[in-house]
């Protein structure tokens, strides 16, 4: 049997709370009146997005995408493809992608990329968590719940070989 990785606690539920709700805060007064299409970035997205879209009492469209970077384990692939696309038009449409994590940056590049080859009227980036350390490409962020060390994170959606989205909190391995 493969040991067990260890977890640290990193970011509590409370503290993850009073992030999302800023977040919120922030997102309403720009969008209040854009009735926007949010695009979560699955599979990592699905709780933050869950959680920031209740607390978002404007109308707006939600969608998701699902890209692949990582194979199995906690090193990139390096390789970004689309394994699941749009369904909604966003010509015209003020776009929000909601990231789970940005690390060196390659696949929220790719899909903001992609997203603007569809001209919509505006594309901006919320992510919850962000690794500056290991940027590789430039990516603005409009919104973010927090920036995290140089580790490999899990919970709160963020998974380890699919393992530990399930936790309330964000946690990293021990090396
Ligand atoms: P990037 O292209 O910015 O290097 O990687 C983005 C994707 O890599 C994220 O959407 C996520 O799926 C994965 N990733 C990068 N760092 C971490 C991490 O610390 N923990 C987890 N669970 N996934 C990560």
């Amino acid at each position: 049997m493969e040991p067990q990785p260890k977890l640290q606690p990193l970011i509590s539920s409370k503290r993850i709370e009073a992030a999302v709700k800023k977040l919120a805060s922030d997102i309403s007064q720009d969008y209040r009146d854009k009735n926007p299409v949010l695009i979560g970035v699955l599979k990592g997205s699905f709780i933050f997005m869950a959680d920031l879209v209740r607390l978002l009492d404007f109308p707006l469209e939600v969608d998701f995408v699902r890209l692949s970077s990582y194979g199995a384990g906690k090193k990139s692939s390096g390789k970004i493809k689309l394994a699941g696309g749009l369904s909604t038009e966003i010509k015209g449409r003020d776009v929000l992608v909601i990231e789970d994590i940005v690390d060196t940056g390659l696949t929220t590049n790719y899909l903001l990329d992609y997203l603007r080859q569809k001209k919509p009227a505006s594309v901006k980036l919320c992510a919850l968590t962000e690794k500056p350390s290991r940027r590789k490409i430039p990516v603005r962020i409009d919104y973010l719940g927090f920036t995290v060390p140089d580790k490999f994170i899990v919970g709160y959606g963020l998974d380890f070989d699919e393992g530990f989205r399930y936790l309330p909190e964000i946690c990293f391995l021990e090396d």
